[in-house]
């Protein structure tokens, strides 16, 4: 029989900082097997843990050493970032303020196959297919060429933009049995699953050379390494799978472990990224408006994990580099990120050797959609019957 799960609860060595709080609960999930779900009380004072069953003294001695590790890293004497809000949509009244997630599951119209791992029905592929519609569109008006990513990922292309050492609490693998003939025989006649996983032996698995794709403005520049770029500037547009673990964070379909991703992506000299980037922010804006969505641009980073968190996020914070479209949620109070304008300076254009005609490393941006989230989001201002819809999303559906 399964232990019953045990909560604990401790002090922080010193409060977590209010805007720090979302941010290390959510690297909490990834401490410790044991961790089920991991909270922080309001005045960041207090964790409160859901363990599995069965932890002696010592295990949970070194648990919570573990937890204030990350604490300690994430947030002791971290400054407040200045948030700057280019957006403020928030109060837009809305139809709908009920949690949506209990009628799609009831009406089929989402289902769970597995932990972060949801199909979508009829409506909710109409809805996605209109959000669709109008971002082709937006690609259309800065001439983005289009494109089509692999759901694979090179591991070496990976490892040459630190990839690993940035967010590996994220990577999904893509691995393959050996070519063994007994290790292949051996897998065919044994494996089950069980225990909430295959039960082969690691050392049937080959070693891992690609993985599934975190993004998709990745393999664009991966595909422009290593030589100049053509015609010193260029736009293009793809829409693709991407795969993030987000162990327990994984719920609803706010957080998914295999999601799609719209991206309008720009890459040349820095002024033409910067101004393609706000340009995208304004027509983003102008549809915004069209449909009613209440909602905010705000900077934001990137869920850096534990050790690389405090440098990168601060740096991201200090060049203006990621501002995030954050939908509300009424049925909670709460906001959802369903977008982000992001600008990478020369990263990709340095670690790739991707050259302008100046000799100079290529600048790259992206505007980003996570179609899903603006779904959800979506249903949960104007709720499920698409005659409380705004007419330019019920347009497109007719
Ligand atoms: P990012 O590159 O992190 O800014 O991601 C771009 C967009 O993808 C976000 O604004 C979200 O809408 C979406 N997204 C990122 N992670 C997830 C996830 N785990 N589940 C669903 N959507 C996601
Ligand atoms: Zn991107």
């Amino acid at each position: 029989m399964a232990e019953r799960a045990a909560e604990h609860s401790f002090a922080s060595a010193f409060p977590i900082p209010a805007h720090l709080i979302g941010q290390v609960q959510s690297r909490l999930a990834y401490v410790d097997e044991a961790i089920q779900t991991a909270a922080i009380s309001e005045d960041g004072g207090t964790v409160r843990l859901e363990l599995a069953g069965g932890l002696d003294a010592a295990a949970l001695a070194a648990l919570e050493a573990k937890v204030l590790q990350v604490v300690e890293e994430m947030a002791k004497g971290a400054l407040p970032p200045k948030v700057e809000v280019l957006e403020d949509h928030m109060a837009r009244p809305v139809p709908y303020a009920e949690d949506p997630m209990p009628e799609l599951l009831a009406r089929g119209e989402v289902s769970r196959e597995h932990t972060g791992i949801y199909s979508l029905g009829p409506l909710v592929t109409r809805l996605i297919e209109a959000f669709e519609r109008y971002f082709v569109e937006l690609a259309a008006e800065f001439g983005a060429a289009p494109q089509r990513f692999p759901t694979l990922i090179s591991a070496e292309k990976l490892d040459r933009v630190n990839y690993f050492r940035a967010f590996p609490h994220s990577l999904t693998f893509a691995t393959h049995l050996r070519e063994d003939l007994h290790v292949i025989n051996d897998f065919a006649e044994h494996t089950h699953y069980e225990e909430a996983g295959l039960n082969a032996p690691p050392e049937s698995f080959s070693r891992i050379q690609a993985l599934l794709s975190p993004a998709v403005c990745y393999h664009y520049y991966f595909a422009l390494a290593d030589k100049p770029l053509p015609g010193g500037q260029l736009i293009a547009t793809a829409v693709g799978h991407c795969f993030r673990y987000e162990s327990s964070n994984l719920n609803t379909l706010e957080r998914l472990w295999d999601f799609t991703m719209r991206e309008v992506i720009f890459v040349g000299p820095a002024d033409f990224v910067l101004e393609n980037r706000e340009g995208g922010r304004q027509k983003v804006a102008a549809f915004l408006e069209r449909i009613g969505l209440a909602y905010l641009v705000e900077s934001a980073n990137d869920p850096f994990f534990v050790g690389e968190f405090r440098k990168q996020a601060a740096f991201q914070n200090a060049f203006q580099l990621k501002y995030e479209i954050r939908a509300r949620l009424p049925f909670k109070d709460g906001s959802l990120a369903v977008g982000s304008y992001n600008y990478h300076q020369d990263f990709f254009g340095r670690h790739l050797n991707i050259s302008l005609p100046d000799g100079k490393p290529a600048h790259t941006g992206c505007v980003a959609f996570g179609l899903e989230r603006l779904a959800y989001a979506f249903l949960c201002q104007f709720g499920l019957d698409p005659a409380a819809w705004p007419a330019e999303i019920r347009e497109v559906l007719a």
